[in-house]
């Protein structure tokens, strides 16, 4: 009975950490296993420094490397005067920060799937081991 709740509401995890640039397939993985963790975890995490640039949102400061809005005209961080950017920057940094969350989400992802395909494969064998057995 739990699992199958545990279906349904992992999407709850899943979408709140999406919407900070998590994997959405980690995080409904995650939910499933263990739910109230995954939503707690999901709610006090915060956002990818790189989503919130692959979103707009924010800028690196190029004096600093902070991350700082993208509307801010001086780096709340080292006070120096961001220098605008031309669209073509502004798309290019949008680029190389969703490139960056890419790589980042993958590795979560693969940790996923696992989690998802050992526990299946285990109870796989061990169902056909007990066939065989009574077979036997
Ligand atoms: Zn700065």
């Amino acid at each position: 009975m739990y699992f199958f709740l545990a279906i349904i509401f992992g999407i709850i995890p899943a979408f709140i950490a999406r919407s900070k640039g998590r994997s959405f397939f980690a995080w409904y993985v995650y939910g499933v296993y263990l739910w109230l963790i995954a939503v707690i975890h999901s709610i006090v995490i915060k956002p990818y420094e790189e989503y919130l640039v692959a979103s707009g949102k924010e800028t690196k400061c190029p004096y600093c490397a902070e991350y700082v809005k993208f509307e801010a005209k001086l780096c709340k961080n080292c006070r120096k005067e961001l220098p605008k950017l031309s669209r073509k920057q502004y798309e290019e940094q949008k680029a190389l920060a969703a490139k960056v969350l890419k790589q980042k989400n993958e590795k979560a992802n693969i940790i996923a799937f696992i989690c998802l395909v050992v526990p299946i494969a285990i109870i796989l064998i061990s169902m056909m081991v007990m066939m065989l057995v009574a077979r036997a």
